[in-house]
């Protein structure tokens, strides 16, 4: 069980932080899922009507261990409501768990004891499907696929169609760069195609996520310094992706952590602080001694 779970770590670190924007990597997922222990219940409950804006997210005293860690807290007793569209950034040093919640969320693993409940229901029992569709991630390295930046985008949502995604990369602030490719949203991408800015491609995931248009967002901030056009674009672009739905964000910015509706601090697997940015600072704790050292600051202008 140990080499199988190993292998699955491995691999999710390879797919980077939770990255399951596209079909591809949906496909991926289906994988690790049945070899995984992870798999839909019998008789998979429904989820109730939902908010306008967006899903609830409730973490019920989560304990969790990785499998092949298991003496080791990855996270302990973590317990956290989020209302239907609020926002909510994690924020906490290297190794405190935000990958690991993002992780749980998508049930890649299942916490060892407490509970995750998405409107209400354990995410256990509802169907994987039901629970992956509910969610969108902006994953913190995003792949371009061999394809066309059309389709790129449309990996957000298989079927949608060319104005849907025009509409979304336009929401996105990618619709302008996409224009100026030699070939417009024609233009081949990837490895062997043109090769985008970490910006770029940052707002090629939004983009994707809007496609999606899910009630719960996830997003994972690049830590990679854009320059300031590029950082002023997809600070815009988030803020448009976050419109109407729940978000969680991994916040590595002090721009994104002062427009959160709320900070959750961690440490060690535990969630240590929680408020808004002037509370927190306020507090001169864990979250004043990160926002003096380890944030990237905003550029100016
Ligand atoms: P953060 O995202 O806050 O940097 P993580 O959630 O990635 O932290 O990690 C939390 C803890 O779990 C750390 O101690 C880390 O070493 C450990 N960890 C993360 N991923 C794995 C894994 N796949 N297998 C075993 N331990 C892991
Ligand atoms: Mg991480």
């Amino acid at each position: 069980a140990s080499i199988v779970a190993g292998a699955i770590g491995a691999l999710s670190e390879v797919m980077g932080e939770a990255q399951r924007a596209a079909g591809a990597t949906e496909r991926l997922l289906e994988l690790m899922a049945v070899q995984s222990d992870i798999s839909s219940p019998a008789a998979p409950l429904a989820l109730p009507a939902r908010a306008a804006n967006g899903a609830s997210l409730t973490l019920d005293r989560l304990q969790f261990s990785y499998p092949s860690r298991p003496d080791t807290h990855a996270l302990d007793q973590v317990s956290l409501d989020i209302a239907p569209g609020e926002t909510v950034a994690v924020v906490g040093p290297s190794g405190a768990g935000k990958t690991t919640l993002f992780q749980l969320f998508l049930r890649f693993y299942d916490p060892q004891g407490g509970q995750i409940r998405l409107d209400g229901v354990d995410i256990k029992q509802l169907d994987l499907h039901t629970l992956r569709d509910a969610i969108g991630i902006v994953p913190q390295d995003t792949v371009i696929f061999s394809n066309d930046a059309m389709e790129n985008i449309r990996y957000g949502r298989a079927g949608a169609t060319d104005a849907e995604v025009i509409a979304a990369a336009k929401m996105a602030a990618a619709h302008e760069f996409i224009e100026r490719l030699p070939n417009g949203y024609k233009s081949f991408l990837g490895e062997r195609g043109v090769r985008l800015s970490g910006g770029q491609r940052q707002r090629i995931a939004i983009a994707r996520a809007l496609l999606k248009n899910p009630p719960l967002l996830l997003l994972d901030e690049a830590t990679s310094a854009l320059d300031a056009e590029s950082e002023r674009l997809v600070q815009s672009a988030l803020e448009a992706a976050m419109v109407g739905r729940t978000t969680v964000i991994i916040a590595h910015r002090l721009a994104t952590v002062q427009r959160a509706d709320r900070i959750v601090v961690m440490e060690d697997g535990k969630i240590v602080e929680m408020g808004t940015h002037a509370q927190l600072v306020a507090m001169k704790g864990v979250y004043a001694n990160l926002a003096a050292l380890q944030f990237h600051h905003v550029h100016a202008g």
